[in-house]
Order: C-alpha cells, then structure tokens, then sequence
C-alpha cells in the first residue's frame, strides 16, 4: 500500500492524504501511518489524475529510428502521462487488422496504455474510405493525421458512419480555418462525431465558437507549443501562429471552447529535420509548458486538470479523478521553475526549439494503476521492449 501525506489535491481544492490499495484509490482523507505503508511525502506538490495525450505519434512500425517503442513509453511516464492515442501516420499505416495487431503485440507490454487511431482512408491515400464497419473491431477513433481529408465526400460518407456506428474522427484541417468551416458545415449537415486536432488560429477559433454557440457538437484539442510560442520559425504543421493567435486560444480556453490539449508529440532526427519533416518533441515537457502559460494568463489548475486529463481520457473510455473507489492513475507536480535542457530528454529525437526557455512545474511522480512507474528523474518498472 502507497501512503502519499499532505499532497495539495487540485479537484477537491485541499491539501489531504492519499491511502493507494491494490491499483485503486482506497482513501482520501487524515490517514494514520502504518508500518506496512510506503510513504511519501507530498507537502508542496499538485496531485492531479495521470494525464491523457489526445494526440500522441508513437512513431511504430516503421519509424524505430526516430522512437522505439520503450522510449515511447519512458518520455510519457516522465511526464506525467500514462495513456496516449497513437495516430495512425506509421509506416506501414494503420489501416488493417495485420498492423494494429503488431502495435498492441509490442504496447501491451508497456507500462503506458496506447490507444492506437485507424486511418479515414485506404492506405491515407484519401481515395477511399477504409471499411469502419470491419475496423469498428479494432479501435473507436479514426483520422488521416498528418493529412487533410480533401474529398468532401469521404469526409461525409465518414462522418455519417460515426453517427450511426458511434465512433470519433479526429480531423487535422488543412488550410486550417478553411477546412474547420468545411467541416463544421458538414457537421451541421449530416451530424456525426468530429475532433478538431491541434487548432491555433484565431480564424478557426471563431469559426469554432460560433458552431459551438449554435449547437453543433465538435470537440477542440489545442498544443502545447500552440500556446507556449509565438512567431518562432521551427517546422510544426499547423504552424507556430502569432500573438493574436495564442490570446484567442488561451481567451477559448478560459470560456470553455476548448475540450483537450493534445501534444502532437513527433519525434524526428536530426536528419529528418534538415530534410524538411513538420513536428516537435513535447510529451516530457507538455506540463511545464502548460503550468507556466497557464499560470501566466491566470487559468485555474483544475482547467488544466480537465484538459490535460479527464477530457482527453473520456475520449476511449477512462474515468479518471482523484476519487475514492478509481483507478490510482496520479501525478504529482512540484512549481518548481527551471529552463528545459534537451540533453534531459529520454527519446533520442531532440527536435524542439524550446531549449534553454524557462518553464514553470515539474513532474516528480507518476503512478499507473496503483504502482510508481516514474520517480523523480528514474523509470520505475520498465516493459519489455
Ligand atoms: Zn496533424
């Protein structure tokens, strides 16, 4: 049994006790040590559920050299994450039973829970649409990452199938406002359940509230990277924006547009980069990143609870929450400030422009299921990979 004292709980807005009993939440509460406990102090550290990457590319099959599947899994419970939703942009791509066979062969002995994403289309050709019915076996989400659905029809034809089979498409729009419009149109036209990737401009933000204002059901994951820079020249797809941008992400946030933040976490080598590859590595440092934007446009710790973790986890399923009874899937976070050195990172991708920039947070423990899998700088229990 985990003992964790004094640990300041974001969702229940009080520093308590923790008693961790066979994989779940035993007590919250004033808990008496025992000397069959482990315990761990907390004092000055966020308690918060494990968090949740609504996008997240695991780089496998196909792309070893960019990630393998154990740094995969050591990046996310490093920081502070514990289930991810794999797009499906690989090499070969997700778009059959032989391939998300061979995934969850290799993640199901990992200590993160990969929800792995099928492709809209055959081959992410965009010609045509997979067989939803056949894959619906397989996995609840679909998306072309990577690539904009241009045919409005197998769009359409997709979005009419998730309404009447019940599950997600996750959209990356390009042009963004462009196709966001497109799509929210569609949307009003034959329903369906429509997840808008990595938005980060204040065009498509607009186009978002007023289909939110009106009714129509979409949900909307912004970046980490989307609302920590501005008018940096590094080669992410949808681009970093400008300030005007950022304040429109960071205004929908505050009045409750926003549904999750997804990190688009993209390891690439150095070579790749040269060569032009769109993406950042961000998984290990989503949360400082977060903290000190959040922390600087005085947005409440339990916001980032409900986009970094509930949010994005409801997306396949998971309740999560610090709640007697649920799963003992935890963080703890101290403010500590500091400045992101990327000789730190656990993938051996380093391909992020943020070196050397201040942040503000620190994951120190993550706990999956009621076991330590991440303590203060060491990976705990490692899968086999
Ligand atoms: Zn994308």
């Amino acid at each position: 049994m985990i003992l964790i004292k004094n640990a300041f709980i974001v969702e229940l807005d009080r520093t308590d006790d923790v008693l961790i009993e066979n994989g779940k939440i035993k007590k919250i509460g004033s808990i008496k040590e025992e000397v069959s406990y482990d315990v761990l102090d907390a004092t000055g550290m966020y308690m918060m559920p494990s968090f949740s990457d609504s996008h997240f590319h695991l780089r496998n099959p196909g792309h070893e050299h960019k990630q393998t599947y154990k740094e995969a899994n050591d990046a996310c419970l490093k920081g502070g994450y514990t289930d991810v939703i794999a797009l499906a942009n690989t090499n070969p791509v997700v778009d059959c039973k032989e391939v998300i066979d061979e995934i969850n062969e290799h993640t199901s002995k990992l200590d993160l829970d990969v929800y792995q994403v099928m492709t809209v289309s055959k081959g992410l050709k965009g010609k045509e649409a997979i067989d939803f019915d056949e894959m619906l076996q397989y996995t609840k989400i679909f998306s072309e990452d990577g690539k904009n659905v241009d045919d409005e029809q197998i769009m359409e034809k997709a979005l009419k199938k998730s309404k009447e089979l019940g599950f997600l498409i996750m959209d990356h729009s390009e042009p963004e406002s462009e196709m966001i419009k497109r799509n929210i149109d569609l949307v009003r036209k034959v329903g369906g359940n429509l997840h808008f990737c990595h938005t980060s401009k204040k065009a498509s933000i607009e186009e978002i509230r007023k289909a939110k204002d009106e009714g129509i059901k979409v949900t909307v994951e912004v970046t980490p990277h989307h609302l920590f820079a501005v008018d940096m020249d590094y080669k992410v797809h949808p681009p970093i924006a400008h300030q005007e941008d950022k304040l429109a992400l960071i205004k929908a946030i505050k009045d409750g547009y926003i549904d999750s933040i997804g990190t688009d976490h993209a390891p690439h080598t150095e070579e790749d980069k040269k060569n032009g590859s769109p993406g950042i590595i961000n998984i290990e440092n989503a949360y400082s990143m977060i903290r000190k934007v959040f922390y600087e446009h005085d947005i409440d710790m339990k916001t980032l609870v409900q986009l970094m973790s509930i949010w994005p986890a409801k997306l396949v399923g998971k309740e999560k929450g610090i709640k007697e009874g649920n799963v003992a899937d935890i963080v703890l976070c101290s403010d500590e400030e500091y400045k992101l050195n990327k000789n730190d990172l656990l993938t051996r991708s380093k391909n992020t422009p943020f070196d050397g920039m201040d942040v503000k947070g620190r994951v120190a423990l993550t706990i999956s299921k009621g076991v330590i899998v991440y303590d203060n700088g060491q990976i705990k229990r490692k899968g086999n990979q």
